[in-house]
C-alpha cells in the first residue's frame, strides 16, 4: 500500500514538473537550445558598455546586430536616430539608434510592445570576475558573462520566443522598442516615446518591460515600483572652514545643526517622523495580503547575504511590504564635512546632508517636498541656530502601480502556470523604474514587467549570470505569453 502511494506520488510529482509534455512549441524551443546559447555567446562577446566612450561603436554595432537578427526573423525594423551626446565639454559621441520593430500588423489582433536594452554595465576581469566577462562560460547550469541577465539574455529569450511562435502562427502583433543607453540614463528615450506616440505606439495595447528579475526561483510578474524623492539639506555657518582649537566653543557649528536635523527624520524602527508623510499611502487590502502569503522569500538567505541578524521587521510579509509598498527614508551621506582617514581638527563652514524618501502610490513628489521642507524648517527654527538652512529636492521620480486585472497580467499568469505549473509571484520593485511610469503616463497603456532574470544573477556585479533553466524556460514563458494574450 505504501509502495503504491509512493508510485502515485512519483507520478504526480512528474506531472508537476511537466505540465504539458507534448507541447510542440515547447519541444521546438528545447530542440534549439544549442542555437540559443550560441547566439547569447555571440552577443555577449560584443562589449556594448554604454558608459565607456571608447566602446560606443560597440554599442552601435550591437544595435545593428540586433536589427539584422530581427530582419532574419522577417520583422520590420526602423532605426530611430537620436543624434549625438555631449559626453564632456567639446567631446561628442554618437548616440546608438533605438530599434523600433514590428512583427505583423493585423488590426484584428492585439498588439504588444516589448521594451529592453542591449547596452551593458562595465566589466573587467580584474574587478573580481572568475571568468572573462565578455566570454560566456557555462558552469553548473549557469551561463556567466556581462549582459547574460541584464539584458541581452532576456531580450534574446523574447526574440527566440517570437521566432518559435511564428513557426506555429503568431496570434498577436509584436512590437519591439530596444535601446542602447539604458545603463547610463536612457538619453533621449522619453522624448522618443512622446514623438512616436501617434505613430509607432498608436496601435499598441500593452507594454511589457523585459528587464527584471524574479524574487526567487519561482517566476515573478512585477506590477509596481517605488518612486524616489532625493533631498539636499544644506547648513551654512562661517564664511570659511575654522580651526576647532581657535573657534570650538565660540561658534554655532553647521555640522552639529545638520546632524541634529538628520537625526529628527526617522526613528530607530525606520518610521518616518515627518507629519503627514503616511497620509496618502494606500491601505493594505485583504486581497493584497493574500499575494504576499505564497511569495518565496528566505529570511536566512537575506541574513547570509547582508550579514545582518536583526531587521526592522520580523516576518517575510512585513519586510517585503516595507520594501515595496511603504515609504522609507535613507540618509546617504554628508558633503563638506571631513571624511578622510586620520584626524583633522576642522569646523566645516558649509555641509550638505543627502537623504531620500522612497515614496509609494499615491504619494506625490510635490507634496512630499513641502512636507519635508515644512518639517525641517520648523525643527531648525526651534533649535534657534543663527546658521542658514536650505532644503532642495533634486530628484522627484514618481512611483508606479499597475492594474493587475488588465488582460496582459492575466495572460502572463496563465503562461507562468502553463510553463512552470505554479502560480506566479506577484511582486513589486523597491527601487524606481522611470520608464514604466513614463510609458503609462505618455501612452496611457497598461504596463507590465515580465522578466526572466534569477534573484541571484548579479546583474551589475561581478560574475553576472543567467541560469540555463531561466534562459530556456523563460523563452517558453514569453512564447506562451504571446499565445495566451491572443485569447483576451
Ligand atoms: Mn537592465
Ligand atoms: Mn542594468
Amino acid at each position: 500500500m505504501l509502495f503504491l502511494l509512493y508510485i502515485v506520488s512519483l507520478l504526480s510529482s512528474h506531472a508537476f514538473l511537466s505540465p504539458v509534455p507534448n507541447n510542440p512549441l515547447f519541444k521546438h524551443i528545447d530542440d534549439h537550445t544549442h542555437d540559443y546559447k550560441q547566439r547569447l555567446k555571440d552577443w555577449v562577446a560584443i562589449e556594448s558598455d554604454s558608459s565607456d566612450p571608447s566602446k560606443r561603436d560597440q554599442v552601435v554595432h550591437m544595435m545593428q546586430v540586433t536589427k539584422d537578427y530581427i530582419l532574419q526573423l522577417d520583422g520590420k525594423v526602423e532605426m530611430a536616430e537620436l543624434g549625438e551626446q555631449e559626453y564632456s565639454p567639446g567631446i561628442k559621441l554618437p548616440l546608438p539608434p533605438v530599434i523600433l520593430a514590428e512583427f505583423g500588423n493585423d488590426t484584428n489582433k492585439p498588439t504588444v510592445c516589448f521594451y529592453g536594452h542591449m547596452d551593458v554595465q562595465p566589466a573587467k576581469k580584474d574587478d573580481g570576475w572568475q571568468t572573462e566577462p565578455y566570454t560566456v562560460t557555462e558552469k553548473d547550469g549557469n551561463l556567466y558573462g556581462r549582459g547574460t541577465s541584464d539584458d541581452k539574455g532576456q531580450i534574446l529569450a523574447l526574440l527566440h520566443a517570437v521566432e518559435s511562435v511564428k513557426k506555429f502562427g503568431l496570434p498577436v502583433n509584436v512590437k519591439l522598442f530596444i535601446e542602447g543607453m539604458e545603463e547610463v540614463g536612457s538619453h533621449g528615450l522619453e522624448q522618443l516615446v512622446e514623438q512616436k506616440k501617434n505613430t509607432f505606439f498608436s496601435n499598441v495595447d500593452y507594454i511589457v518591460v523585459t528587464d527584471t528579475p524574479w524574487l526567487s526561483t519561482k517566476p515573478g510578474i512585477t506590477y509596481g515600483a517605488r518612486g524616489n524623492c532625493y533631498f539636499f539639506l544644506e547648513v551654512d555657518g562661517a564664511r570659511r572652514d575654522l580651526h576647532s582649537g581657535g573657534f570650538g566653543g565660540t561658534v554655532h557649528e553647521a555640522m552639529s545643526d545638520l546632524v541634529y536635523l538628520l537625526g529628527t527624520l526617522a526613528d530607530v524602527k525606520g518610521k518616518i517622523l515627518i507629519p503627514g508623510i503616511y497620509d496618502d499611502v494606500l491601505p493594505v487590502t485583504e486581497e493584497e495580503k493574500k499575494l504576499y502569503k505564497d511569495l518565496v522569500f528566505d529570511l536566512e538567505d537575506l541574513e547570509r547575504d547582508t550579514g545582518i541578524k536583526t531587521f526592522l521587521h520580523d516576518t517575510k510579509e512585513e519586510l517585503l511590504m516595507h520594501r515595496w509598498r511603504f515609504p522609507s527614508l535613507t540618509i546617504h551621506g554628508i558633503e563638506g564635512g571631513f571624511s578622510g582617514s586620520g584626524t583633522k581638527t576642522v569646523i566645516p563652514a558649509k555641509v550638505i546632508g543627502k537623504f531620500s524618501i522612497r515614496q509609494v502610490p499615491k504619494m506625490k513628489p510635490s507634496v512630499v517636498e513641502k512636507q519635508v521642507s515644512d518639517y525641517l524648517e520648523k525643527q531648525f527654527a526651534e533649535r534657534k541656530s543663527p546658521n542658514k538652512m536650505k532644503v532642495t529636492m533634486v530628484i522627484g521620480a514618481q512611483p508606479w502601480l499597475a492594474n493587475m486585472s488588465e488582460p496582459q497580467y492575466l495572460a502572463a499568469r496563465n503562461a507562468v502556470k502553463k510553463v512552470f505549473n505554479v502560480d506566479a509571484d506577484m511582486i513589486r520593485a523597491g527601487g524606481t523604474i522611470p520608464i514604466a511610469k513614463h510609458f503609462e503616463d505618455v501612452l496611457g497603456k497598461s504596463v507590465m514587467l515580465l522578466g526572466i532574470g534569477g534573484p541571484d544573477d548579479a546583474p551589475h556585479g561581478q560574475n553576472e549570470k543567467i541560469s540555463m533553466h531561466n534562459f530556456i524556460e523563460g523563452t517558453k514563458l514569453y512564447a506562451s505569453f504571446l499565445q495566451e494574450l491572443a485569447s483576451f
